[in-house]
Formats: structure tokens, sequence, C-alpha cells
């Protein structure tokens, strides 16, 4: 199972994605973990990622696709794989695509969990009590919900065109939209 999940900051990725290799037991792939990782590494790449990343924007395109390439380099990932958080704009979807042809493991499914912006919020709100995200401050959130709306909403538009693309209702329980998410993925 090789499979792009996709949806605005807050939709449920990550959530879901836990879920999944679970079920499916593949790696999940968060782009967003591997720079957290980076920065609490503090890793040269990780200081400079983070100053882009506490102000709610795109890290460097080639820098993630280089991490990205390296963990797909690992052996579990062999077996498919979950990915979250990657592509975020076009020109990575582009760098995907061929990434994936080159290991002959183009993706099979991408999933867009929908989610309405204002319930985003609220959701994002809760979080940074709990895990306290340097980037969840609501000023921050905005941008990012901006940043994605602007950039990564047209990669939804990609995988429609490669013919891939499922859409599901982000809303109601975890339990709820993993049984969604399930049922694309067994049809
Ligand atoms: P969320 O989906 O809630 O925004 P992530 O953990 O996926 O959270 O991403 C957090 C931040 O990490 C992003 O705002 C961005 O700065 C950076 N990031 C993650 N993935 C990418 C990517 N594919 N390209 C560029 N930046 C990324």
């Amino acid at each position: 199972m090789r499979l792009v999940l996709l949806g605005a900051p807050g939709s449920g990725k990550g959530t879901q994605a836990k879920l999944l290799k679970k079920e499916f037991n593949i790696p999940h792939i968060s782009t967003g973990d591997l720079l957290r990782g980076a920065i609490a590494d503090k890793t040269e790449l990780g200081l400079a990622a983070k100053i882009v990343m506490d102000k709610g924007q795109l890290v460097n395109d080639d820098i993630v696709l280089g991490m990205l390439k390296q963990r797909l380099a690992q052996a579990d990932a062999k077996k498919g794989f979950i990915l979250d958080g990657f592509p975020r704009n076009l020109v990575q979807a582009d760098m995907l695509d061929k990434l994936l042809e080159e290991i002959n493991m183009p993706a099979q499914h991408a999933i867009l969990i929908a989610v309405d912006p204002e319930e985003v919020v609220g959701r994002i709100a809760k979080r940074a009590e709990i895990e306290g995200r340097t980037d969840d401050t609501q000023e921050v959130v905005r941008d990012r919900i901006k940043i994605y709306e602007k950039e990564t909403a047209p990669v939804v538009e990609h995988y429609k065109q490669h013919d891939i693309l499922s859409e599901v209702l982000g809303t109601g329980s975890i339990e709820q939209v993993q049984h969604r998410i399930l049922s694309v993925l067994r049809f």
C-alpha cells in the first residue's frame, strides 16, 4: 500500500496516518516529524528549518525532498508507506512523482481529509495546549492555513488528474474518519 494523505493543518492527517500504519503495517512518513526530529537533534538543517517553520512557512523543497528520499530508502518502506505532509505544493508533487517512479513505487492512493478551516483553528488551539508546538500559536496557524489554501490545495487537483484521488469527510470521531478512509482503500 502506497498512500499519500492530504489535508489542511489540523485535519487529522497525523492521527489517521498512525492508525493506518498499524492497520497495514507500513511506515508513517511525516515530513513535519522528520523536520522536528532534525530540530531536536540540533542539526544545522534543523536549526535553519526551525526559523522557517516557526513562521508557518514552507521549508525549501530540495531540503525536504532530500530528507524524504533518505527515509524512503530505509528497508521498512519497501513494503509501502503512508506519506503525511508531502507533497505540499505542485513542485513537490512533481518531484515526488519522479522519485517514486525512479524507485518503481508510484503512489496508489491520495486521500484528502476534508475539514472546514474554522474547525481546524479550534482543533489546533486544543493541540497547542497539549503538545506546545511552537508553530501552533493562533497567528501562525492562520498563516499556515493561508499557505495551505494557496500552495497545497492545488495538489489535490494534481492527484485528481492522475485519477488516484479520493475525498473523505474529516469531521466526526477519529473512528468515523478512519472507517471512511478504510472503506475507500478496501473498495
Ligand atoms: P501541519 O500539517 O499541521 O501543518 P506538519 O507537521 O505537517 O504540520 O508541518 C509543520 C511545518 O513543517 C510546516 O508548516 C512547514 O514549515 C514544515 N513542513 C512539513 N512538511 C513540509 C514540506 N513537505 N515542505 C515544506 N515544509 C514542510
